[in-house]
């Protein structure tokens, strides 16, 4: 049934964050007939299929026991630019930063930039509606997909949206499928809306400052004042010198360093917030340095743990300081090491716990996690459920939206995937089982 398909036998893997995928076979396909094929087989087989991009996901998107493991390496051509709708086309294995540098010679570009951007695919960013460091100005990659092509579990082909700036046809299928983590379908083609790249020129400053509550501060004062970023990230003392260490990146060893670009008429206004404060501003390379070293922050903890559970949690921008103050209550409790880097001018904070005990680290984990559900703020800001946050998602629907939404939700998949094959027992449905079972743990 396979016959022709580059199929190898599975090779255990593990993702980013240490999750393990043991598929029973691991298949390269080349085009969207012999995608076709594979989900006819699995359906057929009853096999589970996980989709694999570039493997940075966090969340444990693609821990699997003998599923087939669909590895979309070869599908990667850019396919069009389109210089005057201002879309490109492009098959889902695309490197986000290749895109990037070519759209950049055409003079546009694609802003949604996770910190992976040099690792990760496009066809796994817009499966996990992935934000970043400029989420704070331009959004997350749900902002920029205007159209999907799509293999159904049941073997059909499909393209929802369409690459057009305005269009009301229908239900919003779209949104429905970015975001999904290969729960719903496997893309196969993706239309992104581009822009210009920008005229004006930008400064990044780089502010030392005590602690991550002064940091919170300093964006009050931002939001307050009208000021639109292009990034506004902080990274904490410890993560500062996990960069010095690892990448020699010579930042000051001080409580945090808070990370702001703007365009050139906002820099005055920002001056003077920030008297009084120890700054650097920077622009061209030693600017574009900075932006690659903030990048990097997680790469540099995590060569420094055996285990790391990545929080990605976002709460309103007005909550930023009784988030983090509740954090460092939990980091007292457990007294644990517990390194902040956050995406902090959108309220996106990514507390990294580090402990070998897997066990303890996803009960911190679910702790973190329940901070931003009260606080009316997400378990996930952009990095996706996966497995990792499925009971607490479960917690947020139920408490936020009503069960009335995660039964709604599990019945989208189960009327698009009856069969149970596409990246089963994960996301919402993971969500909705724990709901059942657990019922003590789920606020009504
Ligand atoms: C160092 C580092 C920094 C990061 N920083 C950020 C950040 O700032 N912001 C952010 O949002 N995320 C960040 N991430 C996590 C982020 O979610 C991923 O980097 C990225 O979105 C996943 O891309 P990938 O190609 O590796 O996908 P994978 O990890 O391979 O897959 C991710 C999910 O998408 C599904 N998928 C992949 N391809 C397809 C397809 N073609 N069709 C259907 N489903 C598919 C997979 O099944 C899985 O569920 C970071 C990760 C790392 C390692």
């Amino acid at each position: 049934m396979l016959d022709g398909l580059e199929v190898e036998e599975g090779k255990e893997r593990e993702d980013f964050a240490g999750f393990k995928i043991r598929p029973r076979l691991i298949v390269y396909p080349k085009n969207e007939e012999e995608i076709v094929r594979v989900v006819n087989y699995a359906r057929d087989n009853k096999i589970p299929i996980v989709t694999y991009g570039a493997g940075t996901s966090l969340s444990g998107h693609l821990q699997c026991e003998g599923c087939i493991l669909l590895d979309m390496k070869y599908m990667n051509q850019i396919i069009e630019i389109n210089d005057i709708d201002w879309y490109t086309r492009v098959q889902p294995a695309v490197n986000l930063e290749k895109l990037n540098s070519e759209l950049n010679k055409k003079g546009f570009f694609l802003p949604p930039d996770p910190a992976s951007y040099f690792l990760c695919s496009v066809g796994g960013a817009t499966a996990n509606a992935s934000g970043g460091m400029r989420g704070v100005k331009y959004g997350t990659f749900r902002d920029w997909v205007l159209a999907l092509k799509v293999v159904l579990p049941n073997g059909k082909i499909v393209k929802i949206g369409e690459p057009l700036r305005k269009n009301r046809g229908g239900y919003d299928l779209l949104h429905l499928f970015v975001g999904s983590e290969g729960t719903l379908g496997i893309i196969t083609e993706i239309w992104l809306r581009i822009i210009p790249l920008p005229q004006r020129k930008t400064y990044t400053i780089i502010s030392y400052v005590n602690d991550i509550e002064e940091a919170g501060q300093l964006i009050y004062l931002i939001r307050r004042n009208g000021i639109i970023p292009e990034i506004a990230e902080f990274i904490d003392g410890e993560v500062i010198r996990a960069l010095n260490r690892e990448l020699n990146a010579g930042l000051s060893e001080k409580g945090g360093a808070f990370i702001i670009s703007v365009e050139e008429d906002y820099l005055p206004k920002l001056q003077t917030l920030l008297e009084n404060k120890e700054y650097i501003i920077t622009e061209g390379e030693e600017a574009e340095r900075i932006y690659s070293i903030r990048a990097q922050s997680a790469i540099a903890l995590k060569a420094e743990t055996k285990l790391m559970y990545v929080e990605d949690i976002v709460v309103p921008v007005s909550r930023i300081i009784d988030a983090i103050k509740r954090i460092k209550e939990i980091e007292k409790k457990y007294n644990i090491r517990m390194p902040i880097i956050a995406h902090i001018g959108d309220g996106n904070l990514h507390p990294n716990i580090m402990l070998d005990d897997p066990s303890k680290a996803q009960i911190i984990f679910d702790e973190v996690a329940r901070v931003a559900i009260e606080l009316g703020g997400s378990v996930s800001g952009e990095h996706g459920i996966g497995v990792q946050k499925a009971r607490v998602l479960a917690e947020q629907i139920i408490s936020h939206n009503g069960r009335e939404v995660l039964k709604i939700m599990k019945g989208i998949k189960d009327l698009i995937d009856p069969e149970d094959i596409m990246n089963p027992n994960k996301f919402v449905e993971l969500a909705y089982k724990l709901s059942e079972l657990d019922e003590s743990t789920i606020p009504r």
